[in-house]
Formats: C-alpha cells, structure tokens, sequence
C-alpha cells in the first residue's frame, strides 16, 4: 500500500509546472486527483492521461483561479467526482513581477485574486468537505522569506499573506487534526520561471546551491506534507530554495 492510497486531492493549476508534477507525484503515491487549470487545455489533457496511465482516477476541471466563485465551485466539484477530498494543494499562481509604478490597480487586484483570494475561497470551499486528518498546502516563495532586489513587491506581498493565511487555518481546523502548510520554492524551472531565461542568472548567484530547482523536488515536499508521516507539522513554512534564505 502507498502512502495515499485511498486518498482523494485536489490541485489548483495542475496543467503545466510545480502543479503538474504535483498532480502526477500524488498519483504515484496513491491518491486519486483533481486539478484545475485556466486556458491550457491540451496540457491538462496530457496530465489526466498520464495519472490514468499509473492506475489512478484523474479530472481536469476548467477554472479561472481570478474568479472566486469559480474556484470554490471547482472544489466541490472535485469532492463529488473523487467521492471524498483529503488534500487541498493550492499551487496557481501568477508572477506579477516588476517595478512598484509598473503596476495599476486592475494588475494589483487580479494578482491578490488570484495569488491569494483564490487560496481563501479553496480552503474555504474545502473546510467542510475535507476528511479529519486532512491537508492544506499552499504554494508561496522563497520572496516571502527574503527579497534579494527590487522588482519582487507585488508578488512577495502575495506570497507573504499566505504565510498568515495558513496559520489561521492551522488554528481553525486543527481540532480536526487538518494540516495547513506553505511551500516556499525558490527558484524552480517552469514556463514561469524558465532556467536559461534571462533572469535566471541573477537568481542563482543567490544561491547556496547553484541551480534551480526542479518541479519534481517540490512535488515530493508536498507530497511529504500531504503523507501520514507528517501529521504533526502544521501553521508553518517548508522552504525549498537552494539556500536562497542561507
Ligand atoms: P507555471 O506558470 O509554470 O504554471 C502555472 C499553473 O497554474 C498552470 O497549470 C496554469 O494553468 C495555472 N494557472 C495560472 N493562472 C491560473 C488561473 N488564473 N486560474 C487557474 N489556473 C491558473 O507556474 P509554476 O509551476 O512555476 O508555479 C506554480 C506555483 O508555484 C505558483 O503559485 C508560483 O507562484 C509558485 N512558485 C513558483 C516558483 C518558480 O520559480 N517557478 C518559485 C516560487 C513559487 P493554465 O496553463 O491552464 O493557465
């Protein structure tokens, strides 16, 4: 039997990067998955076929993760197809990076929307469906923790908020023996934050170990997180960033 067998979870921005190789490390370790994605559909396709490919149920749910409504909707949706939820993996998010007068007040709210809002109205939506004993992870950043240059205030803002999201939900769900957690990546090589772009330099001379990381170091943190072996770790950050914060 593999850690999650039995197990039923759910993923925001499953489609493509850290989220897709999530998807695909629950399923290794026995879960059964859901995931949203917004406009990569083909990507979506791909990622159910391969879960089904390893002997797990898979569904693909259309999302907009700017669109609150749609993203408590998509959780339940995924509670009634899976047939129970014990994992809420809130990994979309957008990187909302540049200078402080860059930005407008429309870029400002579709960043909190999507980077935060959506991670409260899924962990709202999942509260009351979610299994005693079950997981919250939320994906941050390294920027939270430490912001090496200017550029970073939008996103590390929203990054940071779930630093305090999470504690709450810690306190509110711990009674239920429910986990909540953040995932602080540092540098990791997707469409977002590709490793021969060219702003990836400039992240590895922050490093202690000089190289980004992959989709598939931080899948497997998540799914030690989601695990019963760590049933004990909750209202805290799990920092994978190269040494970024070192
Ligand atoms: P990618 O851009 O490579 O992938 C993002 C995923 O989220 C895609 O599946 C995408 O789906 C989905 N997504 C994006 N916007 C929306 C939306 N509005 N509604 C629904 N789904 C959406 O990102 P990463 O894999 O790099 O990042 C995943 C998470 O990790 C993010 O929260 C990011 O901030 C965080 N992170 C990433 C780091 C990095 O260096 N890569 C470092 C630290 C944190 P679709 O293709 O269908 O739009």
């Amino acid at each position: 039997m593999n850690a999650l067998t039995n197990k039923y979870a759910v993923v925001t921005g499953g489609s493509r990067g850290i989220g897709a190789a999530t998807v695909i490390a629950l399923a290794e370790a026995g879960a059964d998955v859901a995931f949203t994605y917004n406009s990569s559909a083909d990507a979506a396709a791909a990622v159910v076929k391969e879960v089904e490919r390893l002997g797990r149920r898979c569904f693909a749910i259309e999302a907009d993760a700017a669109d609150a409504a749609a993203v408590a909707n998509a959780v339940r949706e995924a509670f009634a197809s899976l047939g129970g939820l014990d994992i809420l993996v809130n990994n979309a998010g957008v990187g909302a990076i540049g200078p402080i007068d860059g930005f407008g007040l429309a870029d400002i709210d579709r960043a909190i929307a999507i980077n935060i809002r959506a991670v409260y109205a899924a962990s709202q939506a999942a509260a009351p469906l979610l299994a005693d004993g079950g997981r919250l992870i939320h994906l941050g950043s390294c920027a939270a923790a430490r912001v090496t240059g200017p550029g970073m205030t939008l996103y590390a803002m929203t990054k940071a908020a779930l630093v305090g999201l999470s504690k709450g939900l810690a306190r509110e769900l711990g009674d239920r023996h429910i986990t909540s957690n953040v995932v602080q990546p540092g540098p990791i090589d997707t469409d977002m934050n590709p490793a021969d772009g060219p702003y990836a330099q400039p992240q590895i001379d922050h490093l202690a170990i000089n190289r980004f990381g992959t989709p598939a170091e931080v899948a497997a943190a998540i799914t030690y997180l989601a695990g019963p072996t760590a049933g004990y770790l909750t209202g805290t950050e799990l920092t994978l960033d190269g040494g970024h914060a070192a």
